[in-house]
């Protein structure tokens, strides 16, 4: 909890209290200054916490912190892979936050010190805060797989970030021979989107059906379960037959050791090489979620599931999929319902209220072909210290309806990235 309201600071005399309370909330002279509120990450979870503070409370000081000058969507990104869309139709900018009279500063977030209660910058500044959001995403965990590095990400393109990766990955299907087969390396749970990676082998193939009919896609997948199976298992044998194999890792799917040098797969019995190999490797929190000292052995943020308030720091809140957030999948829609709940929770702390007890939402679309839709919708809730899905609310598209029906998904689908995205930059 803040040590101070703004109405706990306008009774005890404001400017009175400002010198000597270096790094307390309200430190302003003259009159109380506005709560500050920073946000480190301005992807999905980052930039709707951002402005749903802003929109709750005009009167807070909102700071979002993101290295890059544009963002780029990873759902959808997919589509880029089949050549149905651009990168450009997924690239924002943070001028619509600007706008909304949020300053928004491009840099890097190196140090948190949850104490003084700063935010330390790449450009050696410090950013001073009552409440902080961390909402970075993931990182890979290179050293969870023997041979495994970031140099891959050159040669053996994760896409789980997209933006460059996706392109070098969309050139190197164009660059591969008919007749070839890609493979995709899906990590162990938990993992952002999910779905992702069934969809991706679809939109593979939806390339390959166009230009190299004779090419294949492999998943060697380190899971035994899929995401919405009966789902892709039915549309890939409608409209790629024959094209896609999912190997589990009940079948020898699982990755074990990487040798770079040779571009070959190890899996228990088995070995695999490819002219494309999508390898996205294990995850964890950002970087800046370690060092802040807010993740768990899992290497994931615990939170109090009513508010997203870390457990390992008072005033800092961390969303999206660095979060460990129990039932709730690692997807954009997750991280956006966590940020209108942690903005609302920030809020009633600044102005001394209690915080609402919120329900959660996630909705992930898959785009399996530009008329060929379908989805996975579900409701959370905090249930004692993790968050829950309310049983009975996680609900899967049904497999027996007519065309018309995935069509309508298809639509559906990019309705809701075209809502997300206005949601989360303008
Ligand atoms: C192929 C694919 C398809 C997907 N499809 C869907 C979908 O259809 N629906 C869905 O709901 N989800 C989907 N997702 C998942 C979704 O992209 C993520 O769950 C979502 O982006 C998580 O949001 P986030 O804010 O936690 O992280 P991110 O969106 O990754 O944002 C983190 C931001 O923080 C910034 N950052 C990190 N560290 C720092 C630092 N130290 N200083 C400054 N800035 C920093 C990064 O630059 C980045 O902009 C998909 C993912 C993939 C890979």
């Amino acid at each position: 909890m803040l040590n101070w309201t703004r109405r706990d600071f306008i009774k005890a005399g404001g400017a009175s209290l400002a010198s000597g309370l270096a790094g307390a909330p309200f430190v302003a002279s003259g009159a109380a200054r506005k709560a500050r509120v920073v946000v480190i990450g301005g992807g999905y979870g980052g930039a709707i916490a951002a402005k749903y503070v802003k929109r709750l409370d005009p009167q807070i000081d909102v700071t979002l912190v993101e290295r890059n000058k544009h963002y780029v969507s990873c759902p959808f990104s997919n589509e880029v892979l089949s050549g149905e869309r651009d990168i450009e139709s997924l690239t924002f900018d943070y001028q619509g936050l600007a706008a909304r009279d949020i300053r928004v500063i491009h840099d890097e977030a190196t140090a948190v010190d949850p104490v003084r209660k700063t935010v330390s910058l790449k450009n050696g500044k410090a950013l001073e805060y009552d409440r902080l959001v961390v909402s970075p995403g993931i990182q890979f965990n290179w050293k969870a797989i023997e041979g495994c590095g970031p140099e891959m990400e050159k040669t053996m393109p994760h896409a789980w970030k997209a933006g460059e990766q996706t392109l070098l990955l969309r050139k190197q299907l164009e660059a591969m021979k008919d007749g070839g087969t890609a493979i995709i390396v899906v990590p162990p749970a938990p993992f952002r989107c999910p779905p992702g990676p069934y969809e991706r082998a679809a939109q593979m193939c939806a390339y390959f059906k166009h230009h190299k009919p004779k090419s294949r896609v492999l998943i060697l997948d380190a899971n035994t379960a899929m995401s919405k199976r009966p789902l892709f298992e039915q549309a890939w044998a409608a409209l790629y037959p024959g094209m896609i194999t999912w190997t589990p890792a009940s079948n020898s799917g699982k990755v074990l050791r990487v040798d770079q040098s040779k571009r070959t797969l190890v899996t228990e019995f088995d070995s695999y090489t490819s002219d494309v190999i999508n390898f996205i490797a294990p995850h964890k929190a950002g970087q800046i979620a370690h060092i802040a000292g807010l993740t768990d052995a899992a290497g994931w943020c615990p939170v109090d599931p009513f508010t997203m308030e870390s457990t390992k720091h008072k005033a800092i809140h961390v969303i999206g999929d660095a979060s460990a957030a129990g039932d709730m999948p690692k997807s954009a829609h997750s991280a956006g319902s966590q940020a209108k709940a942690t903005a609302a929770a920030i809020v009633a702390a600044i102005n001394g209220q209690t915080a609402p007890n919120p329900y959660y939402v996630n909705t992930c679309y898959s785009l399996v072909a530009p008329d060929w839709g379908f989805s996975v919708a579900g409701l959370y809730k905090a249930d004692g210290d993790k968050i829950a899905a309310i049983p009975g609310s996680v609900v899967i598209s049904p497999t027996d309806v007519a065309p018309f029906t995935r069509k309508e998904e298809a639509a559906f689908g990019l309705s809701w990235l075209a809502n997300i995205t206005a949601e989360a930059f303008s």
